[in-house]
């Protein structure tokens, strides 16, 4: 990963932002700019100079994996000790330091403010490392495809798993557990399966409850390689399916198809949210659509840029976001389809392998 090149580009960008300092605490930011993979650090982030602080149990981690960065050891939370470096160098001219506001607590901030010289000011930072973020270098679109890659087996192993009967918990363990015999860190979030009427449920974390004979499973997962996320969502059927399941599938899978063949460079994430909703709406489901219609992804599970209605942010080459439209009838039932492209020069590629047919088991 090119660390110091990232580095560059935002020390470019404080000037701009009128920034003398940035201070960078969310930690997959640190993790982007430096390659710090531990759970405690500080990134200070000056014109002509980039300074690390950890404490001392990331000793030789640091050592082995920051680069472009000087590194300190602190005695007390890094975040303190980058900002008494700072004050130690007693400039006399007034600083702007930027924190970024998604990540500091206001007790930090306080504890921050009583040791800060004086006349020198926090501001709240633009999310200049997140706009960065959004668009993939090779090695990330690499790693996330063997992310996905890894996540295409889990499905498989969901489709056998799932019988009425079954818990949806079993479920989810299967896949979890496969998930690290294949390598993965982890899931990218509490594994999703949610069936018969908790299908409508959107956020259906795997429960104790049993699969029933008949009505939808919504399988949502990923799992965490090398640092980066995989998403997918997968919406089979269990037993014989009615007509209204049919059509709604259906309905759900043409937005889907809808969404995926409206991203291209230039167009807003808001046009691509439109592209699905108006499908749904032809359906007269448009109302059971609660939810954005995808998110970046990377470092976090969830990243900018957001597929919703009013995010003017233009979608570019190298962006890599989720398209997962879905249909929610609440008490009833509920699907949802979800794949990963990544936006090229003409269009995208979807990178989640691509079948999407109503599984019946
Ligand atoms: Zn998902
Ligand atoms: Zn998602």
């Amino acid at each position: 990963m090119d660390h110091p090149g990232r580095q560059q580009r935002l020390q470019a960008a404080l000037a701009e932002n009128k920034l003398d300092w940035l201070l960078v605490t969310h930690l997959p930011n640190i993790r982007y700019l430096s390659g710090f993979t531990g759970s405690a650090g500080a990134l200070l982030m000056g014109e002509q100079r980039a300074t690390f602080f950890t404490d001392g149990r990331y000793i030789t981690q640091a050592r082995a994996e920051v680069s472009g960065a000087r590194i300190v050891i602190a005695r007390k939370a890094p975040v303190l000790a980058a900002i008494e470096l700072l004050a130690a160098s007693r400039s006399r001219t007034p600083q702007r330091l930027g924190l970024e506001p998604h990540s500091v607590t206001v007790g930090q901030r306080d504890q921050l403010a009583a040791i800060l010289p004086r006349k020198w000011r926090f501001v709240s930072a633009p999310t200049l490392i997140e706009r960065a973020r959004m668009v993939k270098d090779k090695e990330e679109i690499r790693r996330i495809r063997a992310a996905i890659q890894l996540g295409a087996g889990l499905f498989q192993i969901a489709r056998k798993k799932i019988r009425p009967g079954v818990k949806e918990v079993e479920v989810a363990a299967a896949m979890e557990y496969e998930a690290r015999q294949a390598g993965a860190e982890g899931m990218s979030f509490s594994t999703i399966i949610a069936a018969g009427k908790r299908s409508a449920v959107v956020h259906g974390r795997a429960s104790g409850a049993r699969i029933p004979r008949r009505g939808f499973v919504v399988c949502d997962f990923g799992v965490i390689l090398a640092g980066y996320c995989s998403d997918r969502t997968r919406t089979v059927h269990v037993g014989r399916s009615t007509y209204g399941a049919r059509q709604m599938y259906q309905a759900v899978l043409e937005a889907q198809q809808a969404a995926i063949a409206q991203v291209r460079p230039e167009v807003t994430a808001a046009d691509v949210d439109a592209a699905a909703r108006k499908v749904l709406r032809k359906h007269r489901l448009a109302r059971f659509f609660s939810h954005s219609t995808g998110h970046g992804l990377g470092l976090e599970i969830h990243e900018a840029p957001r597929l919703a209605a009013g995010q003017t942010q233009e979608l570019e080459p190298g962006m890599v976001i989720t398209i997962e439209p879905g249909a929610y009838i609440p008490g009833k039932q509920g699907v949802r389809i979800e794949d990963v492209v990544v936006v090229t020069s003409t269009g995208c590629e979807v990178l989640t392998p691509t079948d999407k047919e109503l599984i019946i088991v």
